[in-house]
């Protein structure tokens, strides 16, 4: 039960990011709680909805996930059509899964919302003996654009939850 006073702010969250990166793995363990060493990648029909409370809203999270078109290096508009925030996924033991997060916001720049809340998640943190981008790399791409920035691992659950809570926040504050 919403408190008075209490908002409910309902959003569609997109998911961009090259293949492989781990989007539909940080969804599943988000909503679910799972991991799967052998994702599929193209499971699933990829919509989720999940709530998340703050003291200050309920925040209804429509989620879409890329059914493996992102492997054609281009998304359908109508995929971030209405959405409200964006995650941008790289893989922290891959440069070039980096390269392409710079080329996905760029796209979301130009074809999404003007007002959209986004997100850089350099995913597989657990994976730091092979690390190929340095935190600060992503820290200072996600400052120039204005993006929530936050290293997770889907495989151990690190800052999983912290990355949807960060979202919630902005969209709570936005609305
Ligand atoms: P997507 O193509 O971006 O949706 O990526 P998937 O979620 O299908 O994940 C691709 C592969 O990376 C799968 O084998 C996952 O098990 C693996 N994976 C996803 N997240 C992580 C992570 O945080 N750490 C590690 N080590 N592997 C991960
Ligand atoms: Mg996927």
């Amino acid at each position: 039960m919403a408190r008075p006073g209490n908002k409910i702010i309902q959003a569609k969250l997109v998911l961009l990011g090259d293949m492989g990166t781990g989007k539909t793995s940080l969804v599943l363990r988000f909503v679910k709680g799972q991991f799967f060493d052998h994702q599929e990648p193209t499971i699933g029909a990829a919509f989720f909805t999940q709530i998340l409370s703050l003291p200050e809203a309920t925040v209804k999270f429509d989620i879409w996930d890329t059914a493996g078109q992102e492997r054609y290096h281009s998304l359908a508009p109508m995929y971030y059509r209405g959405a409200a925030a964006a995650i941008v996924v790289y893989d922290i033991s891959s440069m070039d899964t980096f390269a392409r997060a710079k080329k996905w916001i760029q796209e979301l720049k130009k074809q999404g919302n003007p007002n959209l809340i986004m997100a850089l998640v350099a995913n597989k943190s657990d994976l730091e003996p092979d690390r190929e981008v340095e935190t600060e790399e992503g820290e200072q791409l996600s400052q120039e654009n204005g993006m929530v920035f936050i290293e997770t691992s889907a495989k151990t659950s690190v800052n999983i939850n912290e990355l949807f809570y960060e979202i919630a926040k902005r969209l709570a504050k936005a609305s």
